[in-house]
């Protein structure tokens, strides 16, 4: 094949929604109103909306067809039957249970299966994935490989989990109090850096061994193949779907948010082999979601997952996706900004405390570039850091987080290459107004979740 060194989007564009673009005197009166927290902002005062990944992607015309096409009958609709293939295609597992998202999927498997006492461990769990286990009583431990918390090691798949730790808890805590294993791909909060097909086949067979039950957690399994094909020899000559169904064939359930990788804006299910296990999560799915063909869902949005289970494995869309990614993070560190490397799937993570180390921990380095980022450009990304998980001491003094990221996710199919080399381009003023820029201050926040809702005042 001919080969270019420009990649294109592999699509044209049949439908626009506009873009509000606004002025930088705009965005400070619209970001002091916001309290100086993006989560505050109006979409339309947004121009690149980097907040999340999750439920933005843009839907083909299949998927929009697909959708007039829907039955909505209550029981045994054919929309069912084509969501429930796919995922029988995809998984292997003969039971789909359609949620309305993935915590949907979570809350009933791990409502099902934790409780005091019992133990969940995983290469690091998302935090609705924490929250449910711990909802239930049950304690979520993170295992993440060595190399994954080297920000500029450039081992190709720090989505591992630690193997030799796997071990070491399953002869400590006995087989028995571990209710699940959940390999988390990509693994979301470690960056979005993938896992390798070794490491799921050492993983499960541990599992095996102990007869503990293993779980994917495959929100982003298309973009985890891709980087097997890239980076794991001997699949190179592997399509991108039938890495995806390998690593499935793993494992004794899935659990996915269909908002990520079946390219829709709303949706998930939870796959299962187990008969025993199935019959009891299907009643909890028909007392908190709905009868057993359609879950959470309406058929509508059975049909958009369905199609676009197909189209995210499509080799020049995978290519067209972590390209992108990629050029944007190695885009911005040729400037000097400090990112998480290798760049990962669906977001690239800039270290705030190492751009700015004139701004103390205690005024939020990760908080002064987001806000810095919405004022010089109308970028919205998010603070994953001391805001987000910082705690207090019994003195209300801040313990902060292990690091100050901001996280700017790409939604898929979203933004094309010149909405990219704009963000670029507003780095370079964020590296060349570094040295002026000052920390900020919570002046009010709730209890939990505080990142969402908090107020912050500038500290000059
Ligand atoms: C988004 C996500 C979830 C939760 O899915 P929702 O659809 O947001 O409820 C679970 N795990 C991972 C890895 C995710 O990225």
């Amino acid at each position: 094949m001919e080969t270019f060194k420009t990649i294109i989007e592999p699509f044209r564009i049949k439908s626009v929604e506009p873009v509000h673009l606004s002025t930088p005197e705009q965005r400070a009166g619209y970001l002091e109103s916001a309290h100086y927290n993006p989560f505050l902002l109006k979409s339309e005062q947004v121009i690149i909306d980097f907040l999340t990944d999750s439920g933005t992607s843009a839907m083909s015309s299949r998927q929009w067809a697909a959708i007039m096409q829907a039955d909505e009958s209550y029981a045994g609709a054919s929309s069912w039957e084509r969501f429930e293939s796919a995922i029988q295609d995809l998984t292997g597992m003969p039971h789909v249970l359609p949620t309305h998202q993935g915590r949907a999927a979570e809350r009933i498997l791990y409502g099902h299966l934790g409780g005091k006492g019992k133990y969940f461990i995983s290469n690091t769990h998302f935090d609705t994935t924490r929250a449910n286990i711990e909802y239930s009583g049950a304690n979520a431990i993170d295992i993440p490989v060595q190399e994954a918390l080297d920000m500029d090691s450039s081992y190709p798949f720090k989505g591992n989990m630690d193997v030799q730790q796997l071990e070491k808890h399953v002869a400590g805590l006995g087989a028995k109090n571990i209710s699940g294993v959940i390999l988390t791909v990509t693994n979301n909060t470690g960056g979005g850096q993938p896992a390798s097909m070794k490491n799921a086949r050492e993983v499960s067979a541990v599992c095996r061994k102990h007869g503990i039950l293993f779980i994917l957690d495959a929100c982003r399994i298309a973009e985890n193949a891709y980087f097997i094909h890239e980076k794991e020899a001997g699949y190179t000559g592997s399509s991108f779907k039938s890495i995806a169904q390998e690593m499935c064939s793993l494992a004794d359930a899935c659990v996915m948010s269909a908002k990520k990788d079946a390219l829709v804006n709303m949706g998930g299910f939870l796959a299962l082999r187990s008969n025993e296990l199935a019959a009891a999560c299907t009643q909890l799915l028909i007392i908190t979601e709905g009868y057993t063909t359609y879950g959470g869902l309406s058929g509508r949005d059975m049909e958009a997952v369905a199609v676009g289970l197909e189209e995210v494995f499509d080799p020049s869309y995978l290519k067209y996706r972590i390209t992108s990614t990629t050029y944007l993070g190695e885009h911005i560190r040729k400037l000097g900004v400090p990112v998480v490397f290798p760049i990962g799937g669906h977001a690239v993570y800039v270290n705030a405390r190492m751009l700015y180390p004139h701004i103390p921990v205690h005024e939020y380095p990760g908080q002064a570039l987001v806000c810095e980022l919405y004022r010089k450009g109308g970028i919205r990304s998010v603070e994953v850091g001391s805001v987000m998980f910082g705690k207090y001491d019994a003195d209300k003094k801040l313990i902060p987080a292990a690091m100050d990221l901001v996280r700017l996710a790409i939604p898929r199919r979203v933004y094309t290459q010149s909405h990219i080399d704009y963000v670029v381009e507003v780095f370079e003023k964020i590296i060349a107004g570094k040295n002026n820029t000052s920390g900020y201050k919570i002046t009010w926040e709730p209890e939990f979740l505080r990142h969402f809702t908090a107020h912050f005042e500038p500290v000059h």
